[in-house]
């Protein structure tokens, strides 16, 4: 495997600095965009070619396209942070870049090279470098540079099989600091109407899809005054699996810390990571099957002392209520263990801690 050669073309009319500085101030989620984006395309002759770095902007799409119809596609989400000294590090891309694999596989999508994935990142990161929020400023909290690297199905073709075109895709959007009147519990909605995988679906992918069939049962839990939605499995309804986009742990008062097993939900970069760092922090970490009664119960009794939810935007946000049609699991007392997790991750990848475990990648 020859490293893919990637051609760049600068963005003659990126944005001024005074109204990036305004947009840093307070970039929110997903809404900005930097001035470039990466593209490679796949064809089963070619392979992966014509790697490139472009001006931002819209991208042409015939209304056959596949992935309009048949959602063939995956998509990673990641972060870019920059450290006190103006480095700037991504948090574990390779593990990004064997999800995407895995994803893709699921998907019948191409393999792309975890070394092409992260020279896609690591370039358009960068070129992009003054979108990369700085921390050292006051008040500028937890501010990173969100990167969104997609693969879809180009071909147009309205046949139903694996696209014999498709486009892989770097994006990148400043993102503010999750919790900005500081930290707030959320509450949760039980669906039991709706579940989000089953066995043999495509569950452990990360593809639009999953999010696409989670909508409706958000727009319940918002419905009932909660922020999100808790899903259970689709077999039973009885195993809590995650919520719409992040995964869920249990602190019991001895110290034991339990997080659902996967196979169905979606293995979380975030999640993987706190299980190692539980582990380090003295705490000894069940992954398995966790029922609702579980969690009723453990509320109740006290022995659940706290619950948090993760994942790449939130990193780790504490979980209060649970509500469902007619019942309900008042929140657990504390947040202690949930906020030095939460610490503990938010200092390595903003350098402010010792990297022990080696996850760090330097970009700049
Ligand atoms: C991306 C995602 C997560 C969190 O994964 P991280 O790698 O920690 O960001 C959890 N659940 C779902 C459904 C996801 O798509």
């Amino acid at each position: 495997m020859t490293p893919m050669q990637i051609r760049t073309t600068r963005n003659e009319h990126p944005v001024a600095e005074d109204r990036l500085a305004e947009i840093l101030a307070d970039p929110g989620f997903g809404k900005h965009f930097t001035d470039h984006m990466f593209t490679v395309e796949w064809t089963p002759d070619a392979g992966w070619h014509d790697a490139r770095i472009e001006p931002y902007g819209p991208i042409s799409l015939d209304p056959a396209t596949a992935v309009l119809h048949y959602a063939q596609e995956t998509f990673e989400g990641m972060k870019a942070y920059r450290h006190a000294d103006g480095s700037v590090w991504s948090f574990r891309p390779e593990e990004n870049a064997k999800r995407m694999v895995r994803s893709s596989h699921r998907l019948a999508l191409p393999v792309l090279e975890v070394e092409d994935f992260i020279a896609a990142v690591d370039e358009l990161v960068r070129v992009d470098e003054r979108w990369v929020p700085t921390t050292t400023e006051p008040g500028t909290g937890e501010k990173s540079l969100y990167v969104r690297p997609f693969m879809f199905a180009s071909e147009k073709f309205l046949g139903v099989r694996p696209s014999q075109h498709v486009t892989f895709m770097v994006i990148a959007s400043p993102a503010g600091s999750y919790f900005k009147g500081g930290v707030k519990p959320v509450t949760l909605w039980l669906t039991e109407e709706y579940t989000r995988a089953g066995r043999g679906g495509m569950g452990a992918a990360k593809t639009g899809g999953n999010y696409a069939s989670s909508l409706v049962a958000q727009q319940q839990a918002i419905a009932q005054g909660c922020d999100q939605v808790v899903f259970l499995d689709s077999q039973e309804g009885r195993y809590v699996e995650e919520l719409g986009g992040m995964n869920m742990y249990f602190v019991y008062d001895d110290g034991r810390i339990v997080t659902p097993a996967t196979g169905t939900i979606l293995e979380g970069i975030t999640r993987a990571s706190i299980i190692e760092l539980a582990g380090k922090l003295g705490h000894q970490v069940e992954e398995r099957r966790f029922s609702i009664d579980e969690w009723r119960e453990g509320v109740t009794s006290g022995a659940i002392r706290e619950i948090f939810a993760c994942g790449t935007a939130a990193v780790v946000t504490p979980v209060g209520g649970l509500r469902w049609d007619g019942g309900e699991v008042p929140a657990p007392p504390e947040t202690e263990l949930t906020m030095k997790v939460r610490q503990a991750l938010v200092d390595v990848q903003f350098g402010r801690a010792e990297d022990t475990f080696g996850w760090l990648h330097r970009i700049v």
